[in-house]
C-alpha cells in the first residue's frame, strides 16, 4: 500500500462515524499522489497524517430559554483545523443536522480553500445543531448570546475569526458580535459578515455568489465562451444562491431555477431582477419558503420534493448543501447538454457525480475553489478592520474578482504541471495543499 492509501485507511479507522469527513479527506488525498512523489519530504515529515487531524476541537453545551419559558439545550462546536498559514478562519453553521463530523469536513475543506485565496488565513469551522428556522428573533438572540458566552474564550482577531454559513446570516452575526463585545469589552474584527455600520465590508454578502460566477466566467473564457444567453440551474435560495443569481442576470445569463429543502421553482423565461428582488425580500425579511413564489406568480412553477437537476440547462450551480447532486442527476445534466458545473456550496456533488463530470470533460469547479470568494472577502474585511478603514464597493469587488481569477489560474497551472490540464479538482487540491504543507514543514513538528 502506498503512503496516501495507508493514511486514508488510518483516517477511516479513526473516524468511523464521520461519513462527510471521510468523503472530503478521500477526495483530497486521492489526488495528491503525484505531489507526494515529487516532494518526498512531505512523507518524511508525516504531513498527511498531521493535516487530517484538527489542531483542536471544542465542544460545549449551549443552554437557552425559549419564548414559552422552557429550558432548551443545544450542542456547540468549534473545529480549529489548521493554523499553518494564519489564524483559524471559517463559518458557523446553525442547522438541526449539524454534527462534529460535518464540521470536521467543512474545516478540512476550509484549510485548502483559504490557502487558495492567497490571503493569510488558516482553516476552521463551527456551529450548532440549533436551527433558527421557525424561531423568533428573541429566541435566536438568546441562543446566540449563550453560544458566544462559551465561544468567546476560544476566538480572537489574531486567533480564530468565525463568519456565517447555513443558518447564520447578518442577524445572527449581529447578536454574536454584540455578546462578544459585551463580555470582552473590546471592539475588534473577531467575526466577519458584520453590518456596515459596525465594521462590515461592502460586497461581503454578495461575495460567495459573485465570486463563483467570476470563476465560471474564467472557465468559459478558456473555451472562448461567455455567459450571454446561457440557461442556468441554481439550487438553494439562501445567501450564495441569491447573489449568484443576481450576477448571472447582470452578465446576460438566464437563471431558471432556485430551491430550498422542500422543492424547486422553475421559471421558463428566466428569473429577472424584479422577481429576484421579491425572492430576496421573501427569504431574508419574511423568512418564507420558495414555494410561495409560485403562489404569487403564474409564470413560476413549483416542484415539491424535487431537485432542479432534471431541467435542460447549459450551466448548473449547486448552492444549497453537501451531496445535493448525485451520479444519476449528473448523468441527466450531461445528457441534457450541460457543459459547466460551478459549485457554490461545499461538496455539493457526490464522488459519483464528480467522476461523471470529469469523464465528460465538463468545466467543473469544486467548491473549495469556486466558492472561496466569500472567505476571501472576509479576509478583506479583516484587513479593513485592522486598518480601521473601509474600501468602496467597487474597490472590494475589483479585489474579489482579481482573487477569483488568481485562484482559477493557480488551479489551472497546478493541474497542468502534473499532467491533468483542465482538471480543476486536481488543480485546487494540489495548489491548496502545497502552500499549507510547505508552511507546516518550515514550522517544524507542530
Ligand atoms: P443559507 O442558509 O443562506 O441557505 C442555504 C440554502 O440551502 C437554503 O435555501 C436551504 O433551504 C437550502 N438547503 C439546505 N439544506 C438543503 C437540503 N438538504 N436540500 C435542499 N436544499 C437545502 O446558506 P448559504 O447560502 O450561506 O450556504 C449555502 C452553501 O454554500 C453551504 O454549503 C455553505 O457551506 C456554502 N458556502 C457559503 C458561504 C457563505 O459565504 N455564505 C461561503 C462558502 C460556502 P432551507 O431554507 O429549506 O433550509
Amino acid at each position: 500500500m502506498g503512503y496516501v492509501q495507508t493514511v486514508l485507511e488510518t483516517v477511516k479507522k479513526r473516524n468511523p462515524n464521520e461519513p462527510e469527513f471521510l468523503q472530503a479527506v478521500e477526495e483530497v488525498l486521492s489526488t495528491l499522489a503525484p505531489v507526494i512523489k515529487k516532494r518526498p519530504q512531505y512523507e518524511k515529515a508525516h504531513i498527511l497524517e498531521r493535516i487530517v487531524e484538527p489542531e483542536r476541537v471544542i465542544m460545549f453545551r449551549v443552554p437557552w430559554m425559549d419564548d414559552k419559558g422552557q429550558f432548551q439545550v443545544n450542542r456547540g462546536f468549534r473545529v480549529e483545523f489548521n493554523s499553518a498559514i494564519g489564524p483559524y478562519k471559517g463559518g458557523l453553521r446553525f442547522r438541526d443536522n449539524v454534527t462534529l463530523g460535518m464540521l470536521k469536513f467543512l474545516g478540512f475543506e476550509q484549510t485548502f480553500k483559504n490557502s487558495l485565496t492567497t490571503l493569510p488565513m488558516g482553516g476552521g469551522k463551527g456551529g450548532s445543531d440549533f436551527d433558527p428556522k421557525g424561531k423568533s428573533d428573541a429566541e435566536v438572540m438568546r441562543f446566540c448570546q449563550s453560544f458566544m458566552t462559551e465561544l468567546y474564550r476560544h476566538i480572537g482577531p489574531d486567533t480564530d475569526v468565525p463568519a456565517g454559513d447555513q443558518g447564520v446570516g447578518g442577524r445572527e452575526i449581529g447578536f454574536l458580535f454584540g455578546q462578544y463585545k459585551r463580555i470582552t469589552n473590546t471592539f475588534t474584527g473577531v467575526l466577519t459578515g458584520k453590518g456596515l455600520a459596525w465594521g462590515g465590508s461592502l460586497i461581503r454578502p454578495e461575495a460567495t455568489g459573485y465570486g463563483c460566477v467570476y470563476f465560471a466566467e474564467k472557465m468559459l473564457e478558456k473555451r472562448g465562451e461567455n455567459f450571454e444567453g446561457k440557461v442556468c440551474a441554481v439550487s438553494g435560495s439562501g445567501n450564495v444562491a441569491q447573489y449568484l443569481t443576481q450576477k448571472l442576470i447582470q452578465l446576460g445569463a438566464k437563471p431558471v431555477t432556485l430551491s430550498d429543502s422542500n422543492g424547486f421553482i422553475y421559471v421558463k423565461d428566466g428569473i429577472d431582477a424584479d422577481l429576484l428582488a421579491y425572492i430576496m425580500e421573501l427569504k431574508n425579511v419574511q423568512r418564507g419558503r420558495i414555494k410561495e413564489v409560485a403562489k404569487k406568480y403564474k409564470s413560476v412553477k413549483y416542484f415539491e420534493g424535487k431537485r432542479p437537476w432534471g431541467v435542460a440547462v447549459n450551466c448548473a450551480f449547486p448552492c444549497a448543501t453537501q451531496n445535493e447532486l448525485n451520479g444519476e442527476e449528473a448523468a441527466e445534466l450531461v445528457k441534457n447538454g450541460c457543459t459547466l458545473v460551478g459549485e457554490g456550496a461545499n461538496m455539493p456533488s457526490t464522488p459519483e457525480a464528480i467522476e461523471i463530470f470529469l469523464k465528460n470533460k465538463l468545466m467543473y469547479s469544486p467548491g473549495k475553489a469556486s466558492n472561496a470568494g466569500g472567505v476571501a472577502t472576509s479576509g478583506l474585511e479583516m484587513s479593513q478592520n485592522s486598518q480601521r478603514y473601509s474600501w468602496t464597493a467597487e474597490e472590494v469587488d475589483a479585489k474579489l474578482k482579481g482573487i477569483m481569477i488568481s485562484i482559477h489560474d493557480a488551479c489551472w497551472e497546478a493541474a497542468a504541471e502534473f499532467g491533468h490540464k483542465g482538471n480543476y479538482v486536481m488543480g485546487a487540491n494540489i495548489a491548496g495543499f502545497n502552500k499549507v504543507a510547505t508552511a507546516m514543514l518550515e514550522q517544524g513538528l507542530v
